[in-house]
């Protein structure tokens, strides 16, 4: 192969070009993946629009399921399989550098000062160019978490994996899930969607899907969600606070999944928790405040975790979770469509129009 299409955001005037990019050598640090689907993540959009600073040009795309091409000799997935030329994969799209602090002590590779976020914070200039998944292949650094898909689930509903579900998972996690919580989730779009049956696979005792569209509401009924609450409905956070006392008792929620992508949505979860109450923010990715009356959050013994996208041990729950629950939940209804490389400016815009839940884009066969 000498060289491979790569769609190129120039800048944020939103135009996407389709290059022939010449492919580098591989080299011994490098494993060469052939991507055959992506899928879009609400962060393309935010890049896209100029909303979260990255190094242009940049080949977008951080969700996705490939074939191995050319790998060095010996390597193996992050569960230790070997990997050879036509094996099919997933990947982590932070290639941290597993030796700092963050790293090792903290073990959180996801905040690693020394990161690359394959289609976010590793543009097409930074060697070996081929840093986005659209495009017909990327080239993945040795510490980027691969794992061998050893199931013949489609692409599009596996390759959330590499982002939407596995933040999700890591979003609830932190916040030690039990089998007596009731839980509220802020936000029905992909992530609280995953949420609402993440957290319904682990038994807790319910669940709360509050949005403010309602098919999305009745999309996160179809995927585990006990009750709903559209939020238009509501002229203030007292009412919301009621009805949330009517569906679940007078305490409330005991858990908050912020998926929402608002602060505002962190101030209402933390006004709505019952005492010692947990709430995790995991889609406030922007720039804003979050307001808490201080004494309440210490009368009431409130716990906040900021969560950022995942470790590799999540995604390895993110497939399992999958694998048992394919036939379970219509995951086929998160992807509006298929799409090619040369359509993502479509794609991107019907996201943010909130027209579909995700695309799927078909890269290589
Ligand atoms: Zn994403
Ligand atoms: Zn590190």
């Amino acid at each position: 192969m000498v060289s491979v299409k790569a769609s190129v955001l120039s800048d944020t005037n939103g135009k996407f070009s389709l290059k022939e990019v010449e492919v580098p050598p591989l080299g011994e640090r490098y494993i060469r993946v052939n991507v055959t689907t992506a899928t879009t993540c609400g962060t393309d959009v935010h890049i896209w629009k100029g909303e979260l600073p990255a190094p242009m040009p940049i080949i977008l795309g951080h969700e996705a399921v490939g074939r191995v091409d050319e790998a060095p000799a010996n390597s193996k997935d992050y569960l230790g399989k070997p990997l050879k030329h036509g094996d099919r994969v997933i990947w982590g799209f932070v290639d941290p550098c597993n030796r700092c602090y963050v790293c090792t002590i903290e073990n959180l590779p996801s905040s690693c000062p020394n990161r690359r976020a394959y289609g976010i914070t590793a543009g097409f200039n930074d060697y070996p160019h081929l840093n986005g998944a659209y495009a017909e292949a990327i080239m993945l650094g040795l510490n980027t978490p691969i794992f061998k898909l050893e199931n013949d689930i489609d692409d599009e509903i596996v390759s959330p994996v590499s982002c939407a579900l596995s933040s999700v998972i890591k979003g609830i996690s932190v916040l030690n899930p039990r089998l007596i919580d009731r839980a509220l989730v802020i936000g029905a779009g992909p992530l609280g969607i995953y949420a609402c049956a993440y957290l319904s696979e682990l038994g807790v005792s319910k669940i709360v899907s509050a949005d403010l569209v309602d098919e999305r509401l009745k999309m996160a009924s179809q995927f585990g969600a006990d009750f709903t609450i559209n939020m238009k409905e509501h002229q203030s956070v007292e009412s919301i606070k009621r009805e949330l006392q009517r569906l679940l008792g007078d305490e409330g929620p005991t858990m908050v999944v912020e998926v929402a992508g608002d602060t505002r949505a962190v101030d209402l979860g933390i006004e709505v928790l019952s005492r010692g109450g947990r709430i995790a923010t995991v889609g406030a990715v922007v720039k804003g405040e979050v307001r808490y009356d201080s004494l309440m959050f210490i009368r009431r013994q409130i716990s906040l975790r900021g969560s950022l996208a995942y470790e590799p041990r999540h995604m390895l729950e993110g497939i399992r979770f999958i694998e048992q629950t394919v036939d379970k939940y219509p995951y086929r209804k998160l992807i509006g469509g298929t799409y090619t490389l040369a359509d993502l400016e479509r794609v991107l815009n019907e996201m943010r129009e909130k027209r579909i839940i995700k695309g799927a884009i078909m890269v290589t066969r």
